[in-house]
Order: C-alpha cells, then structure tokens, then sequence
C-alpha cells in the first residue's frame, strides 16, 4: 500500500510550532490509509509497580498525523454520536492547521472538561464507533486527539474560561461536583446566573477524583478543568453534606433553582455470607481509600494491606480500576472473576487490555458464593459456584446461569467487590415530594425537571451508574431548561 503525505501537512517545519494557527490556501486531501496513532505508553512491566499516567499521549507530530486521517465529513456522525456533540471535524481541522488552542476553544463551544473525556470517555461506543473511516480502517483517535488539544492548550496557557453572559441577578445551586454537576454549572454560569456548587467531599470532581485512578487521570488534570470552571465564576463550596447540613428545602429559600447531580456512590452487595469479614470491601471504599486518602504509601495514616492474593469481583471500569490498584500494591496474584463472559464485560475494551498487561488474571463465568473466614474473621477463601450463558435478560446480554455441583474453592487475603452501585438516599429521604424509582434513582422529566418545582437533576443519580459523558450529557440538559426557566421567570 502506497502512503502519500497530505498537502497541507510539512512534518517537522510547521508542527514544532503547535500554536500558532497558520494560514494554507490548498485544498485538504485527507489521508486515511495512516496507520492509526497511539501514542507511547510507560511499559506494563514498569506502570505495574507506579502510580504515573500509563498512557503518555500523542506528540506534536502524531497528533499532526492522526489529524490527517479525519475524512472532515460534511455531516460528521461523530459529532452526533457524541453525547454533547463537540464539533470533532473542526476541531480537528484546527489541530491540522497548528492551532491547538483554536481546537480546544472550538470542544469547549459544548465540553467543558476536554482533557478529562480525552482520557476517559468510551469514544469506542460514541465518536469513534461512527467514525466513516472505521467501516475500512481504523477509526481516526478522536480521544488521543481531544487531550493533546487540551493538553497542548493547556501547557502554553491558552485554555481559556468561556465568556458568560451579563449578570441576571438569578441564582442556582448545584449539589455534587461531578461531570455532570460541573457541566451544570459551567452552563448555569454561561447564562449569567449566579451559581454555587455544594460537595460533600473535601475535594472537587467526584468519581474522577475519587474513583478513577491516578495513572488513567492525573489530578492535577481535574484540578486545572475545574479552575476553568471556577474562572468562570462558580463558587465551590467544599465539604457540605446536602441532606445534613444543608437540605433540598434550605436551598430552595436561598436560591431561585437546585441542579442534584449527587451520583451513585452506594455500592451494591452481592448479600452472601461473610461479607462483614476483615478483608472483603467494596470497590467504593478501595478506590477511595486509595485517591483520596493516598492509603497506597506506607507513610499514609491508614496505609492499604491487601495480603498476598487479592480478588475483585465485576467486570466494569470499577473492576478494572481496582485491580489495577490492588496490582500496585505488590500483592503474589490479582485475580477479577466476572460472573458472564469477556464478550459481556462492561469494562473498556482498553482497560481490559491494560489490566491483563500488567498482570491482571481474568476469570470468567465465576459467581461468589460465600466469604470464608478464619477463627479472627479475617478472609482466608472465597467459595465460587461456575455459571453458563443462558437466554438474553433485560440488559441484552445473555445470563449467567449456575452450574449445579460446580463450587470449588479460592484463596484469598482481600476480596473487592464491584458489582454495582446506585445512588446514595440521604437527598431523597430528606425532601419532601422528591420522586424516586428502581434502586433509588431520581426520576425526571425530558428536561431533567424533578417532581419538585425548581429541582433539576441528570448523571448517575438518575442512571444509576453510567459515564462521564452521560452526566455530562444529563447536566447541560438539565441546564438549559433551568436557563429557560429563570429567563421566563419575572
Ligand atoms: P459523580 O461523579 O459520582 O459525582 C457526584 C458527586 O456528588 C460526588 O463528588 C459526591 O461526593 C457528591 N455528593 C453525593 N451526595 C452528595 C450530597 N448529599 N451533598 C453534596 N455532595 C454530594 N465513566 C467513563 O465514562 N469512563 C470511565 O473510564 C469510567 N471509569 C469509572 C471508574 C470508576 C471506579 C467508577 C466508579 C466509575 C467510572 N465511570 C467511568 C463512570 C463515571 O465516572 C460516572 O458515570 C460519572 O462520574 C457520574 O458523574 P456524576 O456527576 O453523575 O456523579
């Protein structure tokens, strides 16, 4: 196969300036038959024993060359695929052109957390999976591409707040500050409102922050999307518990709208015998301990000790987060047993990857059954009964069914279960008249509106677990019906 070089690109004279835009007359002629970039990786051998970012990112020529595999499609599916429909061929098109800052200024018209989603947003199952180019080749990497614009952006300091309208005198509160809070927010703000996030935690930017790891999100990454954020205008408010110190109610008086993007950061349990013994936690509780609490340096005031063998049970992002993390604290053997089989896993694709990279075994149809103590009630085995894939259930994906008379034995020092999770009930048992449904969640209309007047919600305390896009997604919504309301409202 013959490669040709696109007009417009002149490796190595005009990409060392990343910048600068620069000004072409000839016409673009995309070049699809590139091998797909993907930039350098620390090595599995190497990420296996740190906590540093695995994936490295693409350079200044990679992203030059990625970009010249954008077909620059009249009616981009990409951009309908993505949940907040970022302008992908244009923002591409500037990367084409040197102009990183262009390009992050054109994905922060409707995103306003760009290096985040570039590192952790399914694009397989949104941009990338309708990508033209992936019924020939393989897509074009439209998340390597969105965080080097950030990135890039970013380290020239020309990621810049977005403008916001003149002060409407109208004000909101936003409980959370996950991606779907903080999408609220930056759009509430956008409109002139005045707006305050309330978090819980002592810190900003929910399961991002407390959930997925350092070497898939650096922090000083959510630090620096969020000050954005806040340049805006938006006050943060830290450590305020709605439903505790504060009540739905309480914000009502103060504020002309409340947005609730409190997630679901209840995990489930899987409710078998055992579960109260030393050793056997939640992916929750893991992966709290470990970002928030930095429990994975020995100095820390509640250091993790995960023994010799470790086990996480589950199959998705939570799953694979923590089994990577356990992997790093120098246990003989991590093992994840997932009930279904690899097809059915709701991980990424990618994660899987890297978990069995760096050493991670997968076991499949694998469903505990009981947790086995010693005379301490310190975890020694986990009993497992094997499953087969039956009928199709309510998600789509075939059953897991048991195997009569095929329990066997494993042995196990810290077991981490990530089965699940769904929203945490203290708003909901604390306000009057607020709707709840299945597991908890919070009902909404097609705009986000609660049962209550003025009281929004989106994100996982509606879905009940899903992705950074999808809060996202769920926050702008619910944003501008809350910016319709309040422009109507005398
Ligand atoms: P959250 O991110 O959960 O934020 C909710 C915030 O509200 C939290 O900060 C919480 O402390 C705060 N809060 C809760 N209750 C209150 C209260 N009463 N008062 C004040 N504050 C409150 N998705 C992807 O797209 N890609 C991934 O790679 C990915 N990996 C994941 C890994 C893990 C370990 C987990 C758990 C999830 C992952 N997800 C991933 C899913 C994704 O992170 C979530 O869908 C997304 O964060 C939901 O956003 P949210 O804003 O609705 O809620």
């Amino acid at each position: 196969m013959t490669i040709t070089a696109p007009l417009r690109i002149v490796y190595g004279t005009k990409l060392k300036n990343t910048m600068e835009p620069t000004t072409t007359a000839k016409k673009y002629i995309p070049n699809p038959q590139l091998p797909r970039q993907r930039g350098s990786r620390q090595a599995p051998d190497e990420r296996a024993t740190n906590f540093n970012e695995v994936a490295q990112g693409l350079s200044a020529e990679e992203a030059a060359r990625e970009a010249t595999r954008c077909l620059n499609c009249k009616n981009p599916p990409c951009t309908a695929a993505c949940p907040v429909n970022i302008k992908i061929p244009e923002f591409i098109a500037c990367l084409r052109d040197g102009d990183a800052g262009g390009a992050v200024s054109k994905i922060m018209e409707t995103s306003l957390l760009p290096a985040i989603c570039g590192r952790v947003c399914p694009q397989e199952n949104h941009c990338e999976g309708a990508c033209v180019l992936g019924k020939k080749f393989k897509p074009v990497a439209i998340g390597l591409l969105e965080r080097y614009a950030a990135d890039t952006a970013r380290k020239a300091g020309k990621l810049k707040a977005p403008a916001t309208a003149p002060e409407t005198g109208k004000k909101a509160a936003v409980v959370g500050s996950g991606p779907s809070s903080v999408s609220a927010a930056a759009e509430l703000r956008r409109a002139g409102h005045k707006v305050t996030v309330y978090e819980a935690l002592h810190d900003f930017g929910g399961v991002l922050r407390y959930g997925i790891p350092t070497f898939r999100l650096p922090r000083e990454i959510i630090s620096q999307e969020i000050a954005n954020v806040k340049a805006m205008g938006v006050d943060f408010v830290a450590d305020v518990l709605i439903g505790s110190t504060l009540t739905i109610e309480d914000l009502l008086k103060a504020y002309d709208a409340v947005y609730i993007g409190s997630g679901a950061g209840l995990p489930t349990m899987p409710g078998i015998p055992g579960e109260n013994l030393v050793g056997v936690c939640s992916a929750n509780e893991f992966l709290t301990r470990i970002n928030l609490m930095h429990a994975y340096k020995p100095e820390a005031d509640t250091p993790l000790n995960v023994g010799k063998k470790v086990v996480v049970l589950g199959g998705g992002n939570s799953a694979m987060d923590a089994a990577r993390c356990a992997k790093r604290l120098g246990p003989e053997s991590v093992t994840l047993a997932y009930r279904r089989s690899r097809d059915e896993m709701p991980a990424r694709a990618e994660e899987v990857e890297n978990a069995e990279e760096e050493g991670v075994k997968m076991e499949f149809l694998l469903a505990p059954v009981e947790f086995i103590g010693d005379e301490k009630s310190n975890l020694k085995k986990i009993k497992f009964q094997r499953m087969a894939l039956g009928e199709p259930d309510a998600s789509g994906r075939r059953k897991p069914v048991p195997v009569a008379g095929s329990e066997f034995e494993m042995d196990c020092d810290t077991a981490i279960i990530a089965i699940g999770q769904r929203p945490n009930p203290i708003i909901q048992k604390t306000t009057g008249g607020l709707s709840t449904g299945r597991h908890g969640v919070i009902v909404v209309d097609d705009s986000g509106k609660t049962s209550l007047d003025k009281v929004y919600s989106g994100g996982d305390s509606i879905r009940g677990g899903a992705t950074v896009l999808l809060a996202m997604k769920d926050g702008k919504r619910a944003a501008a019906a809350i910016n319709k309301f309040l422009a109507e409202k005398k």
